[in-house]
């Protein structure tokens, strides 16, 4: 029996791992042509990375990446408002969080795949199941048959389309531009993921590796944000910002920089149907304020693949993947969604109410808080 994954992002690629390492055989599906080095990085934070430990993974993404020892929220002049300090965190559940560029992690995923058929070019048009098997047609007119599917096919999903009616995209109304750059900031940045927060905008940076930073940049829009930041000068869009970030944004190639629109999918009342499951954003597609929608995917694959390994009914084995993994996934999409909210407020009273508000809550409850999305229940 081969296990057919769709989708080749970090969600599926790890999904295969974890069945290969189960003894399954396993095959994917994957829609692009090619795998491009795009042009962004990717946080991994401690729970994600207890699963690729588990995998044995771990090694190779801390040598590949960059370790990340706090988490600091600021105002717009990178005056800290609140610090997540990872070090406790690294202690508790001895791994380090670490923030990689995403193309690194993909050499590095499929490094563990090379021995699995991956079809590239197959982009999913349609599923239909029938009592004995799953049919699936690609765009390019060719078929397949399996018997358990997974679709991991991102928060578009074919799959989720096919098994499921009035499944709802929310779009958070907020454009995110992310880059990479070679620039000398401060030392003291090496180890710190640091998000500055202004009116109704906010940016961040981080290092990737020795040399390489990685940034993200957010700002609310009203309607339609390719009109209304049609031509933006994105240094001049942050000059009421700190002077490292215009200095950050000048120094990154303009057509490396992405743009997209935030989105999260309204949690699903069920993740399968008969021998059909979602996985990753297919699934449980947050927004990024929590830096959780990879590291999501990474336990919902690894969670899947002990299920299917644990028990042979295979509707049974997803019914016990949702058991142990859907409230956690939930809790992060909804979580991610307000911070959203309180990130891009852009009332001035209500800023530096927020910005006061932060500064005195102990960091205690913070860490508290955080400790919940670090900690595996399986
Ligand atoms: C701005 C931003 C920043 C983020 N930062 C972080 C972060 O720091 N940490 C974190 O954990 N998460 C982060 N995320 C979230 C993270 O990127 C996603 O949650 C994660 O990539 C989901 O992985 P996935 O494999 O489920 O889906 P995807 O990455 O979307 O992969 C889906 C794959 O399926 C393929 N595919 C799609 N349709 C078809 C089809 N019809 N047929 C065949 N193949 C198909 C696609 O080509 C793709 O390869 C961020 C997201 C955004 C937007």
């Amino acid at each position: 029996m081969t296990i057919t994954v769709i989708g080749a992002g970090i969600g599926g690629l790890t999904t295969a791992i974890a069945l290969k390492q189960k003894g399954f055989d396993v095959e994917i599906f994957e829609a692009t042509p090619e795998f491009k080095k795009a042009g962004s990085g990717i946080n991994l934070a401690i729970n994600a990375m207890q699963v690729y430990k588990r995998l044995g993974i771990y090694d190779d993404i801390l040598q590949a990446g960059s370790y990340t020892n706090s988490m600091i929220i600021t105002d717009k002049n990178l005056k800290p408002l609140s610090k997540i300090d990872l070090i406790k965190f690294e202690e508790k559940f001895d791994v380090r969080s670490v923030a990689i560029h995403r193309a690194t992690l993909h050499k590095i995923l499929l490094k563990r795949l090379s021995d699995i058929p991956i079809h590239l070019n197959k982009k999913l048009s349609s599923l239909t199941q029938s009592s004995t098997k799953i049919n699936l047609s690609f765009e390019d007119g060719t078929t397949h048959t399996s018997t358990i599917v997974i679709g991991a096919d991102g928060i578009h999903s074919v799959v989720r389309q096919a098994i499921f009616d009035n499944t709802k995209i929310r779009i958070a109304k907020q454009v995110c531009w992310r880059g990479i750059t070679k620039i000398n900031i401060p030392q003291k940045y090496k180890t710190e993921l640091n998000e500055l927060w202004g009116k109704g905008k906010r940016f961040g940076f981080v290092h990737i590796n020795q040399d390489e930073i990685y940034w993200y940049a957010l700002a609310n829009y009203k309607s339609n944000y390719k009109k209304e930041f049609k031509n933006i000068e994105l240094s001049k869009f942050y000059t009421d910002f700190h002077p490292l970030i215009g200095k950050i944004i000048s120094s990154t190639a303009k057509n490396n920089i992405l743009t997209n629109e935030m989105a999260d999918l309204k949690p699903l009342p069920s993740w399968h149907f008969k021998n059909v499951c979602l996985l990753g954003d297919s699934a449980h597609a947050t927004t990024p304020n929590l830096g959780q929608g990879a590291c999501q995917a990474i336990e919902s694959a690894y969670v899947l693949s002990n299920c299917l390994s644990q028990e042979k009914e295979v509707e049974t084995a997803f019914e016990n993947f949702e058991a142990i993994r859907k409230k956690k996934a939930v809790k992060v999409v909804d979580t991610s969604w307000k911070i959203g909210e309180i990130a891009h407020l852009e009332n001035t009273i209500g800023i530096a109410l927020r910005n006061f508000v932060m500064k005195v809550t102990p960091g205690a409850i913070a860490q508290k808080q955080t400790s919940h999305l670090f900690e595996l229940n399986y």
